[in-house]
């Protein structure tokens, strides 16, 4: 068992990690080894203290050197639910690998993709956004499936091998998948819809060529970067999207803390390290 999980390796979740090291604390960093698309992809960055202007590229270098000084290594790995036990954390990966930790820091940050409508009401009965978790329910079955970003793929083509015919709807440039089984839609959907599981998927006229603007399907797959914390942790108080924290950014969950764009707005990389910070503070408290 570890002392803290921390989801997320964007600003929020590198200030805790670095303020977790230099508390002496073990603890597991999941994201990516890019660490967020939201600094990768900042054009010039003129806000952040000690640094006049510096482009989102060159910001990550730095922080990935710095990491890598502090010997803090990132699990490239998709956390995909967050249990609250009594005293610790059961942590599942998207890859079915399950973590115990006495604490969590949620730093997943905030999709700035909106819900579609009846999305949240269908989660657990047609809606997932796990290809590996939930993919073979599906086995020769049609799905949507809503990809944000390229680095997904791989789940596209998961899924692709399971069910019968994928519907994809790309939110990203240059798609690379060429598979028979599935067919591209330029259209974004107005709502999901069902009985006790989806059953449809409604489109906004004009309806599409040779589809219409209803589409019968077993399931849709969101592939997103960030799911909604509420989602990914049962049980844990969110209002209006974010998760609510205290000033120590504590949770409603003992043992769970959240920092960064998560927690709210602004969403500003100096406001997601300060809290990164207090919650890696706040965790080291809880700890003793
Ligand atoms: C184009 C752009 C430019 C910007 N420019 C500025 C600027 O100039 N100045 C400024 O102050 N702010 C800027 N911002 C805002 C800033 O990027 C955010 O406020 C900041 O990145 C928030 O950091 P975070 O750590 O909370 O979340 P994020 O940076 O979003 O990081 C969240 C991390 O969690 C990971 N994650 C999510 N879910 C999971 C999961 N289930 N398992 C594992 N990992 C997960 C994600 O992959 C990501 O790595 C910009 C944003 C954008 C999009």
């Amino acid at each position: 068992m570890t002392d803290c999980i921390i989801v997320g390796s964007g600003m929020a979740g590198i200030s805790a990690a670095l303020t977790l090291k230099a508390n002496g604390k073990d603890f597991l960093l999941f994201g990516s080894s890019s660490l967020s698309e939201k600094i990768e992809k900042a054009e010039m960055i003129r806000n952040y203290p000690g640094l006049s202007s510096v482009t989102g590229k060159s910001f990550v270098s730095a922080l990935q050197k710095q990491l890598k000084e502090m010997q803090i290594e990132i699990k490239e790995e998709k956390v995909a639910g967050v249990y609250a036990m009594k005293d610790s954390f059961s942590v599942m990966m998207q890859n079915q690998t399950v973590y115990q930790s006495r604490s969590v820091i949620l730093a997943c940050g905030v999709e700035s993709v909106k819900q579609i409508d009846g999305e949240e009401a269908f989660v657990g009965r047609g809606v997932s956004y796990c290809a590996t978790c939930d993919g073979f329910l599906y086995k020769n079955k049609k799905i949507l499936v809503l990809c944000t970003t390229k680095r997904l793929e791989h789940e596209i083509n998961y899924l692709a091998d399971i069910a019968e015919k994928v519907y994809l709807i790309p939110m990203y440039k240059d798609v690379e998948i060429n598979r028979i089984n599935v067919e591209i839609i330029r259209k974004m959907p107005l709502k999901i819809e069902g009985g006790k599981r989806v059953e449809k998927v409604v489109f906004s006229a004009p309806p599409i060529e040779n589809l219409g603007t209803e589409l019968a399907v077993d399931g849709v797959f969101m592939l997103r970067d960030s799911v909604s914390p509420a989602i990914l942790v049962g049980g844990l108080q969110t209002q209006d999207g974010h998760v609510v924290v205290d000033r120590a950014m504590a949770t409603n969950l003992k043992g769970c803390f959240a920092a960064g764009d998560c927690t709210g707005r602004p969403y500003q990389y100096a406001k997601a390290v300060g809290e990164g910070n207090v919650a890696a503070h706040s965790v080291t408290q809880y700890l003793k």
